[in-house]
């Protein structure tokens, strides 16, 4: 191996250690952590961050880069260490815009908005919120001037998330969905169906969510599941997926939550061994990162085939509530498009409403014709307008996602565009894998989890979302496969 290569590998080997230890820090503060434990624990995972910042900037990286750029260019496009070389550029370049002063105001910022939105949304008071939250856009603008010059300031913006994504072409995929969102709604909406209500003991919740993440592919030797407020999924290592989830007795959305959290950890699990301890290892794009847990929970989880297979272990569960429910009245009440005000409990229809109102405002704060203090009655004009119902207090509206208090502008995107791209993913893996229908009605879904994770996880960061996608799908994102996906499936429910 050339001596530059192995030397850059050692330094990015380090990033990775760090970065990894950083991750299980934040799991362990959102999992086991005592309270108390909270302000040692911000200015640990700071100086974490300081001592990444330094190491991924120190000029003896850029010096390694140029040296083995030509050695890149001479082996294969898909070779792993000219991917290596290119996705390395890419991240030094960028960390190296931003001032590390600037850079450490950001973080204060993120954790004062996050400390100051927690209780501005238990008490349903934005103006307590607001200062902080204004101050959050004014130092994300000026990271943003960081990268002048741009197209579109939230283009860079959406960028940290989804590398290369364009607002013009966003912008033209919800032009194409939200009406034909609005028209489904319109003529499906109905009310939650009570099969649904429990209760329903969360022990036994725990144990269902447990053996659909083994149906979808878990290895518990390699993978954890635990309790958080907000669940999510950590990968501290490439056989250390952490996993949350959280219980309620009144319903169960546990068991989406499961699945959805499964994908995510999937996804990190299967990259390939050759890319650990690099920058390729992992996914770093929301919108693949999405389509996979979004595929697991709506594309398998919400369909008949799977529920043929699951339904009856769930009423074996829960007999006293479900006993005599006949399968399909559950499937059709897990798929009913609903009129709702919380975003994570939106069903699959409405669920791009959601996202498009939080679009729509995120442009208009970036481009500085909305203002953070005229924020709340923005909200909620355009949700009744995309919605149709009145929010009645803030906590239900602007108030109820964290994604702002720490400055994540332009997230929301990827979620809808996910979600349109699990269905393309989907289409493709019928083709590969034609009887993947019937082996769910046989709870098997090892073919499936292979496909995915030979087509897509085991790439890792080798290529850009862009290419990636184009790689595994045949060409670019396309809203008509998700709209149709959705007609049928309403069609065909209010038809049974
Ligand atoms: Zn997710």
């Amino acid at each position: 191996m050339e001596p530059a290569l192995a030397e850059l590998k050692q330094r990015l080997a380090e990033i990775t250690d760090l970065a990894r230890v950083g991750s299980l820090l934040a799991w362990d503060l959102e999992v086991y952590m005592p309270p108390t434990g909270a302000d040692a624990r911000g200015t640990q995972l700071s100086t974490l961050t300081s001592l990444i910042h330094r190491q991924a900037t120190d000029d003896r990286v850029g010096e390694l880069l140029d040296e083995l750029e030509p050695y890149a260019a001479s082996l294969p496009y898909d070779a792993d260490d000219a991917c290596l070389v290119r996705v390395a550029r890419r991240r030094f370049e960028k960390l190296r815009r931003i001032p590390t002063e600037l850079a450490a105001e950001f973080t204060k910022a993120q954790a004062d908005g996050y400390t100051a939105w927690v209780p501005a949304r238990e008490e349903n008071d934005f103006a307590a919120f607001r200062p902080a939250l204004e101050r959050l856009v004014d130092v994300k603008l000026r990271m943003v001037e960081c990268f002048a010059p741009y197209d579109d300031a939230y283009d860079v913006l959406m960028d940290d998330f989804e590398e290369g994504l364009r607002s013009e072409d966003v912008t033209r995929i919800f032009e194409t969905l939200q009406p034909e969102l609005t028209a489904l709604v319109d003529e499906y909406a109905g009310e939650l169906d009570e099969v649904l209500r429990g209760p329903f003991p969360v022990d036994r919740q725990d144990a269902l969510s447990r053996e659909v993440a083994t149906a979808f592919g878990v290895d518990w030797g390699s993978f954890r599941l635990d309790l958080a407020v907000h669940p999510f999924a950590t990968s501290p290592s490439l056989t250390d997926i952490r996993l949350t989830t959280r219980y309620d007795e009144g319903d169960l959305n546990s068991l989406f939550t499961a699945m959805h959290e499964t994908g995510h950890g999937l996804y990190e699990f299967g990259s390939s061994p050759s890319l650990d301890r690099t920058p390729l290892c992992g996914c770093s794009s929301s919108i693949l990162h999405e389509s996979q847990s979004r595929l697991w929970e709506n594309v398998v989880g919400r369909s008949l085939p799977f529920w043929r297979w699951f339904y009856p272990r769930v009423q074996e569960a829960f007999p006293e509530r479900l006993g005599a429910v006949p399968l399909e009245r559950f499937h059709r009440a897990i798929n009913q498009p609903m009129r709702s005000f919380i975003r994570v409990d939106a069903d699959e229809t409405s669920y791009g409403l959601h996202v498009i109102l939080r679009y729509e405002l995120e442009r208009r704060l970036v481009a500085g014709t909305l203002a953070v203090a005229d924020l709340p009655e923005a909200w909620n004009a355009r949700f009744e307008e995309l919605l149709g119902l009145e929010v009645p207090e803030d906590r239900l509206g602007v108030l109820q996602d964290s994604h702002w208090s720490t400055g994540y502008f332009g997230y929301f995107p990827t979620y809808l565009l996910g979600t349109v791209l699990s269905v393309q993913i989907w289409q493709c893996a019928v083709e590969a894998v034609p009887d993947v229908e019937e082996k769910m009605e046989r709870g098997d879904l090892a073919d499936l989890h292979a496909w995915l994770r030979e087509s897509l996880y085991a790439l890792g960061n080798k290529f850009p979302p862009e290419e990636t996608i184009a790689r595994v799908v045949g060409g670019p994102l396309e809203p008509g496969p998700y709209l149709a996906y959705l007609r049928d499936k309403l069609g065909a429910l209010s038809a049974a």
